[in-house]
């Protein structure tokens, strides 16, 4: 399987996955939450203006700025595997199932305490204003918004990647299984419509599950809920701020 995955697992395939990751799971959402059944899910919508063309064409282009730069930081990892630089390992067997799953929760634990620090830092004054404020220009995120960086932040969102790399061992496919939950969890914060009812975020696994809400009161607080996938980090250092109860 190992030399199989070899041949198929390219740098362009990874690239193409990258592009096809963002441009699936945010087409559809907003094709079904924002032109087929806006008038269904209104009553879940958490800000009632609709974003105008341009907001979201600038979305679109600062995502795939992004996305190129993640493209670059993807070429360089194959280019280090293929010289023996990495830890990435091709067959599952070499380490175990166990291990296989661990890693990918392992890639989503880093990366949540990566991304909560990240993003503290670049919301301090002076550095705000030259990195962050092109993502919070969308003061009424949609999907497309999900990778919409300025080039300076999108270096720093891909600086979690050398961890995996070289600190732990990795399977392509456990890469490939984080990308595309990191890429959903993305989406899903940029939403614009909470699509989980108020019970299960108020459950004992709920209310420690970021949320469309969640995140959106980022965009309109700037002050609270920095993290990407779960609140941990923001209730111990006390950023957290719960969203205020959806219009029924
Ligand atoms: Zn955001
Ligand atoms: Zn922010």
């Amino acid at each position: 399987m190992g030399e199989e995955l070899e041949k198929i697992y390219t740098w362009k395939i990874d690239s193409l996955s990258l592009f096809l990751r963002y441009f699936v799971f945010a087409g559809i959402s907003y094709f079904i939450f924002y032109v087929w059944k806006s008038k269904t899910f209104q009553k879940i919508k958490i800000q009632e203006a609709v974003p105008s063309k341009n907001h979201i064409v600038r979305e679109i282009l600062f995502s795939i700025s992004t996305l190129l730069i993640h493209c670059a930081a993807g070429w360089m990892a194959f280019y280090m595997w293929k010289a023996g630089h990495t830890k990435i390992y091709l067959n599952i067997s070499d380490q175990s199932g166990f291990y296989f799953i661990f890693s990918v929760l392992a890639m989503i634990l880093i990366h949540d305490t990566y991304f909560y620090w990240t993003h503290r830092f670049i919301h301090l004054p002076g550095i705000y204003n030259l990195i962050h404020k092109v993502h919070h220009r969308s003061t009424n995120p949609t999907p497309w918004a999900s990778f919409s960086f300025h080039p300076l932040e999108a270096l720093i969102s891909v600086g979690v990647l050398p961890i995996y790399l070289f600190c732990m061992p990795v399977h392509p496919i456990a890469l490939f299984l984080f990308l595309t939950g990191m890429t959903l969890i993305n989406v899903l914060g940029h939403l614009g419509y909470e699509i989980f009812s108020s019970g299960f975020r108020k459950s004992e696994y709920g209310k420690w599950h970021n949320t469309s809400s969640n995140h959106n009161l980022h965009h309109q607080n700037q002050q609270y809920n920095f993290g990407l996938y779960f609140s941990f980090w923001d209730r111990i250092m006390n950023t957290y701020l719960a969203p205020q109860e959806l219009k029924k």
